[in-house]
């Protein structure tokens, strides 16, 4: 139905032409930056070496993908391989001439890079367990992956205002917080999608809202292409501060923004040709013999499990990828899921085959706090204004020095800057970076929020406690652990009796 990523191949000389003249001088780095965000690349903090992200649609990476990801990994002795909250792989630290290769690779691998920044349609995500969830509604996957063809194949016709963010929720975890997308797919009990547009986090969060319901699956393309076409035609050019779907909404209002989106689906729909027959997914089918352990879990298919690994604020060990190549190569059916927290879910397993992948798995997040997301941060991002990343190293450091107990403290959601990558707002603990002015003088600081939740029907960003200063930040954590262990409850607990005293409980750590 839709063309082979493989035609993207040819347009890989429009970067190399740009990195070249930006070699040149005859380009600036923010004119580069605005080519090659539209490839999947950004130039990094120092400017000699830069990043490229991998699409993976729903966090999917098969064999092959994890083979590519590793050889290129030992072949450039890439440092950091990290995952993102949009589901995808990205590669750091490459010099220019290897970002041009491993573009060009991937694309033998099934992987495209291009659209993974810049104006374009993003990877499309999906919820990580979808299709082995036993707490879903239905398998959520097919829809994307078609979608994540479709934008692929379309993206050159269309000028977008800004980049476009399609989401698929299979349950209401809302792992992909589809309902504060710029377009989200939430699964119904009854097999329907609702689907939710206009929201998304970074300066001026904004919830979405539902535009249209009860949607059969197979007219999932219809909507995306309507959203591609309202919002090119309706988003503001003029002003990339205020591009987004969600200040689209702002300036037309929901009513008048529903309308011509639900007109423009049924324009689309009288003329026909993307309708979705999609088929279920197949899984292995495998003897069962019952197993628990830490890390892993049930799915939905009988005698079938995954494992979780939680790799520590998202840096990917590659002896840990390594390690699970070697013992899934044999395995039928097994794949790699990325989920939006970052973590690496091993699925299709046997009971057998998930013993031995826990067994090489280990190294990764112990607690729910160790299991903190961040974005990769300031120290490697040019937009970044504080070093999320290695902050969250720094305070997971500093609680295991302090022997405070696991549920002690909770999962904290990091963000370097107001773009928010790390979904700060939704965390029930959210720091995002940035500066303070006190007494006239610039403070490093992380502006604390708490409360945020992301779960489908109570979802809410959380409320501003105060900022703190970037070094004092784990002191904080620490006071924080200790004062909840102190008190004999869990975080959940405490939380709950002391969440709208935050401000006074941590005042001594807030500027
Ligand atoms: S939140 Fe800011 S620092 Fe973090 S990855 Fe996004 S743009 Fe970079």
């Amino acid at each position: 139905m839709f063309r082979d990523v493989s035609f993207h191949r040819d347009r890989i000389s429009v970067f190399t032409d740009a990195q070249r003249r930006l070699s040149e001088g005859e380009i600036t780095e923010k004119e580069f930056k605005g080519i090659s965000g539209g490839f999947g690349s950004y130039n990094e903090r120092g400017g000699r070496t830069g990043m490229i992200r991998l699409r993976m649609c729903g966090g999917h990476m098969d064999r092959d993908k994890l083979d590519f990801i590793i050889d290129v990994a030992e072949r450039y002795s890439i440092p950091l391989i990290h995952t993102t909250t949009c589901e995808t792989v990205q590669l750091h630290r490459l010099t220019p001439e290897q970002i041009a290769t491993v573009m060009t690779e991937a694309l033998d691998h099934g992987i495209n890079t291009q659209g993974g920044g810049g104006d374009h349609p993003r990877n499309v995500s999906a919820t990580s367990l979808s299709g082995v969830d036993p707490g879903e509604y239905f398998d959520v996957y097919p829809y994307a992956k078609a979608t994540e063809a479709m934008l692929l194949d379309i993206m050159t016709e269309f000028r977008l205002p800004r980049k476009l963010k399609v989401t698929f929720s299979s349950s209401p975890s809302n792992e992909t917080h589809a309902t504060f997308r710029d377009m989200g797919f939430v699964a119904r009990p009854d097999g329907l999608f609702d689907v939710w547009i206009a929201g998304g986090l970074g300066k001026g969060p904004s919830m979405g809202f539902r535009v249209a319901e009860a949607v059969e699956p197979s007219h999932v393309l219809y909507h995306v292409r309507a959203m591609m076409e309202v919002f090119s035609e309706n988003g503001d050019f003029g002003n990339r501060g205020h591009a987004r779907t969600r200040h689209m909404k702002e300036d037309l209002g929901e009513a008048r923004l529903s309308e011509l989106y639900n007109g423009r689906v049924a324009e689309l729909e009288s003329r026909g040709g993307l309708d979705l027959h999609s088929e279920p997914v197949a899984f292995p089918e495998k003897a069962y013999m019952e197993v628990s352990g830490e890390r892993i879990r049930p799915q939905k298919q009988k005698g079938l499990y995954y494992v979780t690994y939680r790799p520590v604020a998202g840096e990917v060990e590659l002896e840990v990828l390594k390690r699970i190549r070697d013992a899934i190569r044999d395995m039928e059916g097994v794949e790699l899921r990325i989920s939006p927290d970052s973590a690496i879910h091993v699925v299709n397993l046997s009971g057998e085959e998930a013993l031995l992948v826990e067994s090489v798995t280990g190294g990764g997040a112990a607690t729910p706090f160790e299991a903190s997301v961040s974005c990769i941060g300031g120290t490697v991002c040019t937009t970044g204004v504080r070093d999320s990343n290695g902050l969250l190293k720094r305070m997971i450091s500093a609680v295991r020095d302090s022997g405070i107990p696991a549920d002690a403290l909770p999962r904290f959601r990091i963000s370097g800057c107001p773009s928010s990558c790390g979904a700060h707002q939704v965390g029930v603990v959210g720091l995002q970076g940035g500066v303070r002015t006190v007494d006239g003088v610039p403070v490093p600081v992380f502006n604390m929020t708490v409360n945020g939740c992301g779960l489908q029907g109570t979802e809410r960003f959380g409320f501003p406690v105060g900022a703190i200063p970037e070094d004092r930040v784990p002191d904080m954590v620490v006071f924080l652990g200790r004062t909840v262990a102190d008190s004999g409850m869990g975080f959940d607990e405490w939380f709950t009796l002391n969440r709208d005293r935050m401000t006074e409980v941590l005042a001594d750590h807030l500027v």
